[in-house]
């Protein structure tokens, strides 16, 4: 057993739902861990006048914020390539369409298992040193029999959160976008097929999450839910990427039904989609990341916020839409453009991400939770907004081990 207390905390963020704000701030707070639980949360003076905690180590965090690590409910780390020029393009006037993915299933197909591995591995390193302390992660970009498996095989070795995601697009030889130029060997049903058969069987072991691209250029409604359905059926927990490109009522309807744990995206949203979505334990995970980097009209949160919608805040970390890994960077996207108080975002960054990877142990600072705290180079949680593009991140700690620190 090693027990050790975290004192001067300036201000605590702790998530705590019994607290009467929703960040449950605690000012001149103290943590106790023992191992990789928290076991005790208050005050600083309280801390000392208990005393008897037969403390190990004590870290004292000099009057600084300390929050839970972020939750990334929302990620695609397993690829190869990076498509910068793509983006210039795109920068430069070029719209943005689903169909991209093929020059990264062209890059990921051709990489090495080993090269892959290297590659997730110094991207989940990124996460980390950003304070991100539970992530999801999908397959998606090798869309074929063999490497979908090897792509949650892979993503497990870095996160208990896998999605299988071999519906992300039509592959070009299946006649996707590029089939052109592809040796088309099926039909998109027969790839529909492929992916509820063999694919999802040697898959699923590695996986928690089913997911499919439900939108204008990927996945009908009817695929989607035959995608999700096989899933289900094979043991996973559905979850849903819609209404990114469009509005997709059905889609949304289907994610509902299906008891989806998270719609991802949502930029697009009829009053009905939103008074659907307020009524069900369906989170709606926004990336506003994706927007910044299409240069696209941004999800208005405060309407969902207002109707009683549970939102997470994720970075959807792709080489196509949303090349970053920093969910600060996404808190401060969320508050300037998004219509979201600072509050309101870092608690869907955290709290709301854990909601949307159904987690309790996570996401929060409470007795019982998993001992991943951030502590922020600031006094408070509100610089994350207030300093963007800034790296706050002082020291992380992830199940009571430092995994990153900035200090020496
Ligand atoms: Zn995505």
């Amino acid at each position: 057993m090693t027990r050790t207390l975290f004192t001067n905390i300036g201000q605590l963020v702790t998530n705590d739902e019994q607290a009467r704000d929703p960040l449950g701030l605690i000012a001149d707070a103290a943590i106790v861990i023992d191992n990789e639980r928290v076991t005790w949360v208050g005050s600083a003076a309280a801390a000392e006048v208990s005393g008897g905690h037969d403390i190990d180590h004590v870290v004292d965090c000099g009057g600084r914020a300390v929050i839970p690590g972020f939750v990334d409910a929302h990620s695609h780390l397993v690829f190869a390539g990076d498509r910068a020029t793509e983006f210039e393009a795109r920068m430069s006037g070029a719209p943005y369409s689903a169909g991209g993915i093929r020059s990264t299933v062209r890059a990921t197909r051709s990489a090495s298992e080993g090269q892959l591995v290297d590659l997730l591995e110094h991207r989940a390193h990124e996460l980390l040193r950003q304070g991100t302390t539970t992530f999801e992660t999908k397959s998606g970009y090798h869309l074929d029999v063999a490497g979908e498996p090897l792509a949650c095989k892979i993503a497990r070795g870095v996160t208990d959160e896998v999605t299988f995601l071999g519906a992300h697009v039509i592959p070009a030889e299946y006649g996707g976008r590029g089939h052109e130029e592809a040796r088309v060997i099926g039909t998109r049903e027969d790839y529909v097929d492929l992916v509820c058969g063999a694919m999802l069987e040697a898959s699923a072991p590695h996986a928690r999450w089913i997911d499919v691209f439900c939108d204008e250029g990927a996945f009908t409604v009817a695929e989607a839910q035959r995608v999700l359905e096989a899933g289900m059926r094979a043991g996973l927990v559905p979850r849903l990427h819609a209404a990114q490109l469009a509005p997709n009522s059905a889609a949304i309807a289907l994610g509902v039904q299906l008891g989806c744990a998270s719609i991802d995206h949502c930029t697009y949203l009829t009053d009905d989609d939103v008074t659907l979505l307020a009524s069900s334990s369906t989170v709606v995970t926004l990336l506003p990341g994706v927007e910044f980097s299409t240069r696209s009209p941004y999800p208005d949160a405060r309407r969902l916020i207002d109707a009683g919608v549970t939102v997470a805040i994720s970075t959807d970390c792709n080489p196509g839409s949303s090349y970053t890994s920093s969910m600060a960077f996404c808190v401060s996207l969320a508050v300037r453009e998004m219509g979201m108080t600072t509050a309101e975002a870092l608690w869907s960054a955290t709290a709301g991400g854990a909601r949307a990877l159904l987690r309790t142990d996570v996401g929060r600072l409470v007795v019982g939770a998993r001992a991943d705290l951030v502590e922020l180079d600031a006094p408070s949680y509100v610089h994350l907004a207030y300093r963007p593009g800034v790296p706050l991140t002082r020291r992380v700690w992830k199940n009571g081990v430092v995994v990153a620190q900035t200090i020496g």
